[in-house]
């Protein structure tokens, strides 16, 4: 098994923006016009009030740790590379996107702790992960 740190997505017209953004240093997400929902992962219609009125916008790249875990053994993964932090950060948006957090102590995470977004390549480079780290 080969490492993938950050396997290609599959990209889409719905959510090529949210992919390609992060070349840019730009974490991008949708709203609803019709309902105001500020939403993650991309989607052609409102999750909410099923709509086609939804537009991309530039989100602050900033929130919170809603939960995480810390993993010390991960298959596949270099030992280097460990532990891997996963997260929920609950953007200041609104919405909640799972991801990593890189560049900390994992001693140094709690629930509420501030991030900010960071990008890391796809394993083909031609996309970028959003991942976060404390502030
Ligand atoms: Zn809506």
């Amino acid at each position: 098994m080969t490492w993938e740190p950050r396997p290609s997505p599959v990209v889409t017209p719905e959510n090529e923006p949210y992919w390609t953004g992060g070349l840019d240093g730009e974490l991008r997400i949708q709203r609803c016009r019709d309902c105001d929902l500020v939403y993650v992962y991309p989607r052609a219609h409102c999750p909410d009030c099923l709509g086609d009125g939804v537009e991309w916008f530039v989100a602050s790249g900033r929130g919170t740790v809603y939960s995480y875990t810390v993993a010390h053994q991960v298959a596949g993964w270099p030992e280097a590379e460990l532990p891997l932090v996963n997260a929920y950060v609950e953007l200041d948006e609104g919405p909640r996107l799972m991801t990593n957090l890189v560049d900390c102590d994992p001693a140094d995470v709690a629930v509420g702790v501030s991030v900010e977004v960071r990008f890391e390549p796809s394993e083909d480079g031609a996309f970028a992960v959003p991942v976060f780290t404390p502030v």
